[in-house]
């Protein structure tokens, strides 16, 4: 399970909404052994696209470096889908290198909802987690025009050609 301050995941999603159509994407740094995502980091998509985001190397080079000198990891790796499900393509999860991150996807092809879910993939397989948004009440109405995946759900995938 992915447990997330509503606030974060605002910004996460303000993230997405800003750069759509090109996909968006970053981190939520937090200390290590925590599961806790606290500091979040917007990364630039250097693939400018609408269907396939990758981080700038020099920039994950520096963002991951700085995490290392605050006794933090990658908690959450985000991006956003443009057109599509918010589920990882083939492509998302060859390219998914942390295995303890959670992998969220937010996709904004509805203007007016806003669907996000969590994975973790580990070796091409990708298991859907819940969602729990922390300090809501705040903006009771923040979290409802959310869109969650309903139950956990586990896909194996072959390994791409
Ligand atoms: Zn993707």
């Amino acid at each position: 399970m992915l447990t997330i301050d509503a606030e974060i995941l605002e910004a996460i999603v303000a993230h997405a909404r800003r750069d759509h159509p090109d996909e968006a994407c970053g981190v939520v740094a937090g200390k290590i052994g925590t599961d806790r995502p606290e500091r979040l980091v917007e990364m630039d998509n250097v693939e400018r696209s609408s269907t396939f985001y990758r981080f700038d190397s020099m920039e994950q080079l520096r963002v991951w470096r700085e995490m290392d000198d605050r006794d933090e990891e990658p908690v959450v790796i985000y991006h956003s889908h443009t057109a599509t499900e918010a589920y990882p393509s083939r492509t998302d999860i060859s390219y998914a290198g942390e295995p303890g991150a959670h992998y969220l996807l937010v996709s904004t092809r509805d203007p007016d909802v806003t669907e996000v879910r969590s994975y973790s993939i580990v070796d091409g397989a990708v298991t859907e987690e819940p969602v729990k948004v922390l300090n809501a009440a705040v903006d009771p109405h923040a979290v409802q025009k959310y869109l969650f995946g309903q139950s956990p759900t586990t896909v194996d995938y072959e390994c791409p050609a």
